[in-house]
């Protein structure tokens, strides 16, 4: 590369070397690292990544598809030797493309299912080398594609290379050729799905919380967020629930804190029985819930919540007796950011415990509650648990 190896990461080739490395191992599922991002920052990287990835597979294949088009040409087989040009092009093409973060033309189906077509084409043609060829291959399809679609893939190339293979091999030969392929596969195929079952238990890890499995307070404010900036652009209003249980307090001195535990995780898994898939539902603290409604006003939302409540009143929680929630109902129209939103919410949720518990509150209603919003606040926190 011409340049000097130094352990800077400025220099390029450590970079270059940590780019490569990233793309495929995916440093960003180190635990620290989801941590600290985002899930939507860990989405994007994610993305990035893989579409850095699909770049070097498809260098790769542009490296290995030269060497075919050069002995076509050499051999005077244009036929082959054009199809292997064009196809160069076209990778060439969708690399400059996926760098200018432009849409690819070919899709990496289409780029391996021809290049694959093109090394088994020309082991009719006598060019036995083309099998070596389809090694790397093997191992791009399981990290292109989802499992079924490398499967038929590497079967149809199988299919298409056996007959040239068994009769310009001996058996033995042959076979070993088809286990080794084989395995290859396997290996690549494994290593994918080693990488993504990390990394999507990493990225859990950071968003939820680990004794309910509800999204923690980091995704609430995150999804909040977000919700004002629709309102924003969009007006769609986006309705907050604050849930909070009722004497759970006397739940756990009654009963133990074991007994305690076992019904934030029943409460939550009720919620979520009942909630559609564009909703959230995040532990906001102790037995406090946070539940955002998408596309809802806060008159459909007290209903939803309403629903909510009896549902879990009936639903037996404990084995004891009932339990009971009390809920602070608060949407998009009167609040400029999360801190005042949960403000709002909150007040509504007291006005609910001081009614009796067992019970649903407007922020509407519990107006005459809401505090004052202090000067220039940097954190949303209610400071009530
Ligand atoms: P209220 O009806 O006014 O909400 O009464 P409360 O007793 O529910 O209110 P308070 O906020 O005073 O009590 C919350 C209790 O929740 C205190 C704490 O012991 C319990 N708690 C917080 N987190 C957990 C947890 O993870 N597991 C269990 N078992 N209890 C928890
Ligand atoms: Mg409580
Ligand atoms: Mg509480």
């Amino acid at each position: 590369m011409g340049t000097k190896l130094t352990n800077s990461n400025k220099a390029p080739w450590p970079r270059l070397k940590r780019h490569f490395t990233e793309s495929f191992t995916g440093d960003l599922l180190s635990s620290k690292r989801a941590q600290s991002e985002d899930r939507v920052h860990v989405d994007e990287e994610r993305d990035k990544r893989r579409r850095n990835a699909h770049r070097y597979i498809f260098l790769l294949l542009a490296v290995i598809i030269l060497p075919l088009l050069v002995n076509n040409f050499y051999q005077g087989q244009y036929l082959l030797a054009t199809g292997a040009l064009l196809l160069l092009g076209l990778l060439v093409l969708d690399i400059v493309l996926s760098t200018l973060h432009r849409e690819t033309i070919l899709t990496p189906a289409v780029v391996v299912g021809v290049c694959m077509g093109l090394a088994v084409l020309s082991l009719y043609y006598g060019q036995l080398y083309s099998l070596f060829l389809m090694f790397p291959m093997l191992v791009a399809l399981p990290v292109l594609f989802t499992t079924r679609w490398a499967i038929i893939l590497g079967v149809l190339s199988a299919v298409g290379a056996a007959p040239v293979v068994f009769s310009e091999f001996k058996f033995a030969t042959g076979f070993v050729l088809g286990v080794s392929m084989t395995l290859t596969w396997l290996v690549s195929a494994w290593l994918e799905y080693a990488m993504t079952k990390q990394s999507r238990r990493l990225k859990d890890m950071a968003i939820t919380d680990s004794l309910t499995g509800a999204f923690n307070r980091r995704y609430l404010e995150l999804q909040a967020s977000r919700a004002l900036q629709d309102w924003e652009r969009n007006r769609r209003s986006v309705s907050l629930l604050l849930l909070d249980i009722d004497h759970f307090k006397k739940i756990n001195d009654e009963f133990g804190h074991h007994v305690g535990d076992e019904a934030l995780k029943s409460l939550v898994s009720l919620i979520k029985e009942r909630i559609r898939g564009v909703d959230t539902l995040c532990r906001y603290g102790g037995e406090e819930f946070v539940l955002l409604l998408s596309d809802t006003r806060a008159s459909q939302a007290k209903i939803v919540a309403n629903q909510l409540r009896r549902a879990v009143q009936q639903a037996q929680l404990l084995p004891q007796g009932p339990l009971t929630v009390s809920v602070g109902v608060c949407d998009l129209r009167e609040v400029p950011d999360l801190e005042n939103w949960l403000r709002y919410a909150d007040a509504a949720l007291y006005a609910a415990k001081d009614g009796g518990r067992n019970r649903v509150e407007l922020a509407e209603s519990a107006s005459i509650l809401i505090p004052e919003v202090p000067p220039a606040p940097r954190t949303a926190s209610l400071g009530r648990h």
